[in-house]
């Protein structure tokens, strides 16, 4: 399988706004630019197309060093720019583009066989979240490698051990992977600190380590979904009515009784709450429903929460997080 690749940026790439990249570059195809060592630093981007701050972190980065030449080689990786014309996540005809690496997907395969072969030394897969969630980052293995690369992004960082088929998962089987997420997808912050951080890594080639012994990681104890055909929202006919300010206690932890949600007698068994793994049932573990209230049981993260009902419906509500040492055994 033929990939789409560019030798050096095509014109115009530095100003061109999410929406219109598709007259530049096809989806997932990948843009080289050279540096000293010709292992590449691997940098992806609008995996989701409704994510446009991977292109704009980048193109601060590069309009910001200009011409000066780049210690590694960076292959850019553009995702999926079909989606991002039309200010969409996935058309509704594609896979959810951060669920196909490591699968039967040709492309991506194609994609990975041809990372590979390149001995990349770094990887960076750059998103925005859904909800109000600040600045953060993931990793898929937990060594000071990784780590240095999420602590040097942001203070919160998330240990992932599910779902599959992410990119920077794939990717961490060959080198130091992480996920940044800009903060939502409108901020501007997040895509100048991104690039401010980039510059320092890639830029100038100081890879950075984190020591694991002295880091706090969050791990997802519990998956929240709620059942589609249930009234869910804010508003004050829905049978399960979120707390006005359930997006700001993302990543603050909350203490055992905090109230997340007000829940009429009939959407008790509106929710299913899974962990990681085998989709094991954890709502007792986590929650109770108590005199209408649904509460947490013990002091949790909640990490990701939206209330975006496009999200919830096709993705989850959020994640109810646990901050945990980096070096203990994930569970
Ligand atoms: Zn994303």
């Amino acid at each position: 399988m033929t990939l789409a690749t560019f030798a050096g940026l095509p014109d115009g790439f530095l100003t061109i706004p999410p929406e219109r990249l598709s007259e530049l570059t096809p989806e997932l195809s990948l843009i080289k630019l050279e540096g000293d060592d010709p292992r590449p630093i691997v940098i992806s981007m609008l995996l989701h197309g409704n994510e446009p701050g991977g292109l704009r972190a980048v193109q601060h980065w590069l309009t910001a060093r200009g011409d000066r030449p780049l210690p590694h080689a960076v292959w850019l990786q553009v995702g999926n720019t079909t989606a991002a014309a039309e200010g969409r996540r996935v058309l509704d005809h594609q896979p959810d583009y951060n669920r196909i690496w490591g699968r039967s997907h040709k492309k991506t395969n194609a994609l990975m066989a041809h990372h590979k072969e390149a001995q990349p030394v770094l990887a960076f897969d750059l998103h925005n979240s859904s909800g109000k969630n600040p600045h953060f980052a993931g990793v898929h293995l937990a060594d000071a490698d990784s780590l240095g690369l999420a602590a040097a992004f942001s203070d919160h960082v998330v240990h992932i051990q599910g779902p599959t088929g992410l990119f920077a998962q794939a990717m961490a089987e060959l080198c130091p992977s992480v996920i940044w997420e800009l903060g939502p997808p409108h901020d501007e912050q997040g895509p100048r600190w991104a690039a401010e951080v980039l510059e320092r890594i890639v830029g100038q080639g100081a890879f950075p380590a984190a020591d694991p012994m002295s880091m706090v990681v969050h791990r997802a104890q519990g998956i929240v979904h709620i059942h589609r055909e249930t009234m869910f929202g804010l508003g004050p006919d829905c049978a399960v009515r979120f707390v006005p300010e359930i997006e700001s206690y993302n990543f603050q932890e909350q203490p055992a009784g905090t109230v997340i949600a007000w829940v009429d007698d009939m959407a008790e068994d509106a929710f299913d709450v899974v962990d990681r793994e085998g989709g094991v049932d954890v709502f007792d573990a986590l929650l109770a429903i108590d005199d209408g209230k649904l509460v947490l049981t013990r002091p949790l993260v909640p990490v990701m929460f939206t209330t975006d009902p496009a999200v919830i419906r096709r993705d989850c509500w959020g994640y109810l997080m646990e901050r945990q040492p980096a070096t203990r055994a994930p569970r």
